[in-house]
Parts: C-alpha cells; structure tokens; sequence
C-alpha cells in the first residue's frame, strides 16, 4: 500500500517523499487510519518496523485538520519514551514529517541544561516528545502546561515499565485530560503492559505486526563459541578480515564498552563506548560520528542503545550476551531495519551457555553455532557466575531519568520497579 492511500494531506505527502519513501510498512498501513479515526490504539511493534512514522504522520494530520498552526500554540500533541535517544530520533521524525506544516515541536530529556527547554516551551509548542522525568520537573517548575493534550503516545512502553518509569507515567496522566487520544506502542506485551493497557486506553484498537519475541527474519544470527579471553581478538579479527565498516557492539555493563571501545582503539579499530555514566553530549557525538562513518564500532550497553535508529546498519555484535532473554531481540533488531539485511553475531563463552538457552528457548529454534578456526574453547575452563551488571561503574542515574538522581530528589520505587522480576536472579540490568 502506498503512503498516497492512507489520507494524509498533500504537505505530508511531500514531506514522506523527501524521506524517500513511497511504500507503507504494514504497521503505518495498519495504525495510520485507525488514528485517524481517533480510536486509541494498542500496537504491538519493535522499533525497526516504521512505527514512529505510523503515530507521526496521523497525528500530525489530525492537527492539520483542526488548527492552522498560526495561534499561540500550547502542547496538543505528547509523546512519552523512555531514552533520551529515543526521543531525540521521535522529535527528528517529527520534524522530517512536519517539515510543510506550521507546528512547533520540542524535545525534552534530562542530561543537559532545563533553561533551553524552559525557553522553547514558554515560547509555545503544539507538540511534545519527552522521557517521563524531565518532563514532571517542567510540570512542577510549570514551563509547561499539559492540560489539553489531545492525544498522548507511550513509545516503547515496555521499555518504560522495565526502568520504572510507571510512578512518573501515573503522574504525568494526573496532569493530562482524562478525555484523550492514548496509543500505546510496545515491542513485547507482558501482564503489566495489559494492565497498563486497561487503565489508560478506552476501548482500544489492538494491531500486531510481528508475531510477539520473533526476531526477524532478515538477520542471520550466529553464534560463536570462544572462551572469554579471546573474544576481542576473535571480534577485532573479524572486523578487519571482513572489512565491516559500521559495527554496533553489545556489553552487559558499562565498564566492559569502556574496556571494549579502548582495546579495539589499541587494534586500530576506530571505537566508542556509549552507556548511561557517559554525558549526553558525549553520547549524541559517539552516535553522530557513528553515523558518519568516522567511528567504526559503536559499544553500547541495552539500554543507552534502546531506540538507537542507523540506517542500513550491517553487524551487530553481543560481545557478552544480556542477562534478559529479550534483549538480545531487541538487539538484533538494531539491524536489518525496514527490510534490509542485516548480520548478529555473539561471541559465547562457557559462563553464557545458560543465557544462550534462555534465548533460544525464546526464540523457539536454535541458533546457528560457528566454531572459527584458531578459537576452539579449552574445555578446561569452567563456567562461572556472571557478575550482576549493576554493580560495575556506577548505573544511578539512568537514561532519560532527567538527571533526577543527581538533584537528590530520587525517584519513588524506581529501583524497585526496575528490579522486579529479575533481582531474584540477580539479572538487573545495568545502563
Ligand atoms: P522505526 O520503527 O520508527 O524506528 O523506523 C525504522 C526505520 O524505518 C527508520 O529508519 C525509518 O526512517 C524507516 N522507515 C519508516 N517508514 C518507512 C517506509 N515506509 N519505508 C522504508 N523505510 C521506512
């Protein structure tokens, strides 16, 4: 189905064209008119299939329909999500799309000085994108007022229940009308996304457009046997043999992507390590020169690469398999993106062979193994625990948390809330 049959208005059409796109993705095809309809909507979607343009171009048309943009413009239009990454790419997908329309946008995240977003929202915007903290401190500080928000979206929201962001999201829909437009985006639909669901959307329109925890297709995923020593070697002798030239590589904690970024730097492999201790204008550098092709291997840990889009990105990486099964699918979908090619590959050490299962087991097939020639596993050594991710370098102050812990105000049940269901396990993830 092409974008021209989905209603929207000549100057979206323009705007979708010079994205170069023509073509809707079946979850655009599938959300666009039932937005506009004004239904509220439960989607099931990773990032990677196109939503952020499904919730985009209709609301964006459903303000043209009723404003002409010349009016002192106060917040209609807010978009929840949990990274500041995320939001920064829903705010520039914003801005693409609403390139021909007269509204204003502003995107609000902690890590970086309030004064600016405080200007930009006294100023007027029609729409917000924000992650939850930043935004109730300019709730309270009352550089903005959500009182008639018409239509609000929570982007990712498992991902948002995950770091405990659920007291902030109760808040901020004490200060939005209860008469609304709710549509609610989620790669995987746990009980608490339901109940989340059944409290916040009215009589929703329910679109699904994987099947839920299926990584797609078009990866081919591989998995390498390698004792936990050689894995740098192996990976640094894969990038360079195969001349891979934009690399995403996972780690479990903050502390093994500084290691990563600085050993492949001594490989003269061109690396930066991005994770939550890392200042937003660190990480926004890290990731635009990624994307230029001046840094050749990005090491990131989940949660500072949640959200992170990169067009026709080739490899990612699982230098250490994550300690929650659906973070290696949320990785994976880093690549092949919108129907590219993409390759995952994870490097796999006697302590991960029980991740590994927990994966496949997710999944529902096994994945492929490779035993690369010079690394057979010395079967010797012994698999030891894994070393819970939080308790390396730090992990307070977590993305899109605006900051808050710095300004010793803490975060109710926040750490509660990000614990639960895997502390018993010891499997906190660490940012
Ligand atoms: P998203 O799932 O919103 O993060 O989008 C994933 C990627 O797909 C982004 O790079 C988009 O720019 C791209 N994209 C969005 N819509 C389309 C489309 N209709 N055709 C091709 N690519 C698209």
């Amino acid at each position: 189905m092409f974008f021209k049959d989905l209603g929207l208005s000549a100057e979206l059409l323009r705007a979708v064209e010079k994205q170069g796109y023509s073509k809707a993705t079946p979850i655009q095809q599938q959300a666009i008119p039932l937005v506009l309809e004004g239904k509220d909507l439960l989607a099931g979607a990773q990032t990677g299939t196109g939503k952020t343009a499904g919730f985009t171009l209709p609301l964006l048309q459903l303000l043209q329909n009723k404003y002409s943009g010349g009016e002192k413009s106060y917040p209609k239009v807010l978009v929840l999500t949990p990274t500041r990454e995320l939001a920064a790419q829903v705010h520039e997908s914003v801005r693409d799309y609403g390139a021909y329309l007269p509204f204003r946008s502003a995107v609000i995240f902690g890590g970086v000085s309030i004064n600016p977003q405080k200007q930009k929202l006294i100023k007027g915007v029609d729409i917000v994108v924000a992650t939850p903290g930043r935004l109730l401190d300019h709730v309270q500080q009352r550089s903005v007022d959500l009182s008639r928000v018409e239509t609000l979206v929570l982007d990712e929201a498992d991902r948002m229940l995950d770091m405990g962001f659920i007291h902030d999201i109760r808040r901020v829909m004490k200060v939005i009308p209860k008469q609304r437009q709710t549509l609610l985006f989620s790669a995987t639909f746990s009980n608490d996304i339901k109940k989340l669901a059944s409290e916040f959307l009215q009589y929703p329109a329910e679109i699904q457009v994987t099947p839920e925890n299926t990584a797609t297709e078009l990866v081919s995923q591989t998995v390498y046997p390698v004792d936990k020593k050689r894995k740098r070697e192996l990976l640094s002798e894969k990038i360079g043999e195969e001349n891979w030239q934009q690399v995403l590589i996972f780690t479990r904690t903050k502390h093994s992507a500084n290691k990563l970024a600085e050993q492949l730097g001594k490989d003269g492999i061109t690396a930066a390590a991005i994770h939550g201790n890392k200042s937003q204008g660190a990480r926004t550098r890290a990731l635009s020169d990624f994307k230029a092709g001046s840094v050749r291997a990005l090491v990131a840990t989940d949660i500072a690469a949640r959200g992170i889009d990169i067009d026709k990105l080739p490899h990612v990486v699982n230098f250490e398999l994550p300690n929650v099964p659906e973070d290696y699918i949320h990785r994976i979908g880093r690549t092949a993106r919108a129907g590219q090619q993409g390759s995952a590959i994870s490097l796999v050490c006697v302590d991960e062979l029980k991740l590994l299962k927990d994966i496949e087991r997710l999944l529902g097939t096994a994945i492929r193994k490779v035993h690369a020639p010079g690394y057979e596993v010395d079967p010797s050594i012994k698999a030891e625990p894994i070393q819970n991710g939080s308790n390396r370098g730090g992990g307070r102050n977590r993305p899109g948390s605006g900051g808050r812990a710095q300004q010793g105000r803490g975060r109710p049940g926040a750490s509660g809330n990000a614990a639960r269901g895997r502390s018993a396990s010891g499997n906190r993830r660490a940012g």
